[in-house]
């Protein structure tokens, strides 16, 4: 039996000023008693520093929501209420809630528990569209998470043989492709180079180093203080950078090329180019748009072993409209339809902001997924969708020490792994590599809906004719 993955997690919180869901203001009727800091265990409240006679503002990013101090406060001077800085934040595709779940995780690694009784809508655009078939839940797969039965959420990079062919003697004759094994299906992206500042660099690239798996960063970025973990890099460039970033690519295993019409006109030799420095695999990175199954088959024809298919950060295809769960689905199916899907991996990114978000972007046809605002948001990032894009790193994010950052982003995907585990238990699948294009293990609801319902307004349509 393969050892087990295994991410460790240590509780790092971050200190700098986060925004918390709910404010509590304190009225002038606040007679100083202190009893709100003795019933806040969580201390949310506490004496000021600077006169301890008076209570300071209290640090909301503690707060449980249990509204004690509010039921035991003598004059009734405390008021709650959402904040509306809190409110503001993301927009229809990044809510709020998401970057307490992300800051939570990335603090203390644990799975996020939302309590029993969820009253949230059942549907929504994108992944929310689409429930995984839980039934295996009570199932004896799921002993795989607690130890009994392994459960591996190891993926591979690279083209696969779909069969073998032996000569008369018996010698193997097919030629077998070089593969990368990632253990979680999950590879760190960073995704906009300008905020990044040199701790957040080699904080992001160190996580990448230990949970084994892999950053994709621009080779212009790629400074002397991350070199040393070239093995968990992947340099991307483009088609005509590759000769000038030669020694990048000699101490890489994989390398990321973005597409242009040049790149797959010349690919075989620049594929050749390539190898002549380096066993290094190739990934062409290519922005999701409308008519983006043609281009991927036209790859795979050109000899492309790995696509990654970029979405925009709500997961959108620029332009398309479509959602990138049915960008992947309209491209493996493709692939299945021209025979040539396990002749290139695919990795999904853009619009991968939970760990659900994973398992449902492999069933609907990826071979592992590549994250990047939520490390951002890991380290506090503050995202807004309106009234246009924004990213709002944390004032003082330049000083954060690098062993705290990479903690973060490693608890983040310690949590984000554990869910991956629960989710392939609950569904009986004991390997990530077979949740690829298994959509028997899902329902769509746009599908279901139209199966069931759409008869019945057919026929209505039809009658008021
Ligand atoms: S318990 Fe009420 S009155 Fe006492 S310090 Fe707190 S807010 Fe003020
Ligand atoms: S609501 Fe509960 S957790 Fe929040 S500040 Fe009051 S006592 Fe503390």
């Amino acid at each position: 039996m393969p050892k087990k993955y295994h991410i460790e997690i240590n509780p790092t919180p971050l200190d700098l000023k986060l925004v918390a869901k709910f404010k509590i203001t304190r009225g002038e009727n606040c007679i100083n008693c202190g009893k709100c800091t003795k019933v806040c265990i969580y201390e949310a409240h506490k004496r000021s520093e600077a006169d301890i006679r008076k209570i300071a503002e209290p640090y909301m990013v503690a707060c449980k929501n249990c509204f004690r101090c509010i039921q035991e406060c003598p004059r009734g001077a405390l008021v709650k209420s959402l904040d509306p800085e809190f409110q503001a934040l993301g927009g229809p595709y990044w809510k709020p809630d998401m970057f307490l779940s992300i800051w939570k995780q990335a603090e203390d690694g644990k799975v996020p528990v939302s309590g029993a009784g969820y009253r949230g809508p059942f549907t929504g655009p994108g992944f929310d569209g689409m429930w995984t078939d839980m039934s295996e839940i009570v199932r004896p797969t799921r002993d795989g998470i607690h130890g009994r039965e392994y459960i591996s959420t190891a993926v591979e990079l690279g083209r696969k043989l779909n069969h073998l062919e032996f000569d008369a003697s018996g010698a193997l004759v097919s030629k077998v492709f070089d593969v990368v094994n990632v253990p979680i299906p999950i590879i760190l992206d960073i995704p906009s180079s300008e905020l990044i500042t040199p701790n957040i660099k080699q904080a992001i690239v160190a996580a990448a180093k230990k949970i084994d798996s892999f950053v994709i960063l621009p080779a212009e970025n790629i400074t002397d203080d991350v070199q040393k973990n070239m093995q968990h890099i992947i340099p991307l460039m483009s088609a005509e950078q590759v000769l000038f970033h030669a020694e990048l690519i000699r101490h890489a295993r994989v390398i990321a090329i973005d597409y242009s019409d040049a790149l797959l006109k010349n690919f075989c030799s620049i594929r050749e180019s390539v190898r002549n420095l380096s066993p290094a695999l190739v990934i062409v990175r290519i922005p999701a748009s409308s008519g983006i199954e043609e281009r991927v088959v036209e790859l795979v024809r050109a000899g492309v072993e790995i696509v990654q298919i970029a979405a925009d950060y709500c997961g959108m295809e620029v332009p398309g409209g479509r959602y990138i769960k049915d960008v992947i689905r309209a491209v493996h199916l493709r692939l299945v339809d021209e025979r040539v899907r396990d002749e290139i991996s695919i990795i999904a990114s853009g619009g991968i902001a939970m760990a659900e978000h994973v398992p449902k972007a492999c069933i609907c046809g990826a071979d592992l997924t590549a994250v990047g605002l939520p490390l951002l948001i890991a380290l506090g990032a503050l995202v807004y969708q309106e009234p246009e894009k924004k990213i709002v790193m944390p004032e003082g994010i330049d000083t954060v020490p690098v062993a705290i950052a990479r903690q973060r982003i490693v608890n983040l995907m310690g949590a984000w792994h554990s869910q991956i585990l629960e989710m392939m238990g609950a569904m009986g699948i004991r390997e990530a590599r077979r949740l690829r294009g298994e959509t028997g293990r899902a329902i769509f609801f746009d599908e279901i809906d139209k199966d069931i319902f759409g008869k019945l307004f057919q026929n209505q349509e039809a009658a008021s004719v």
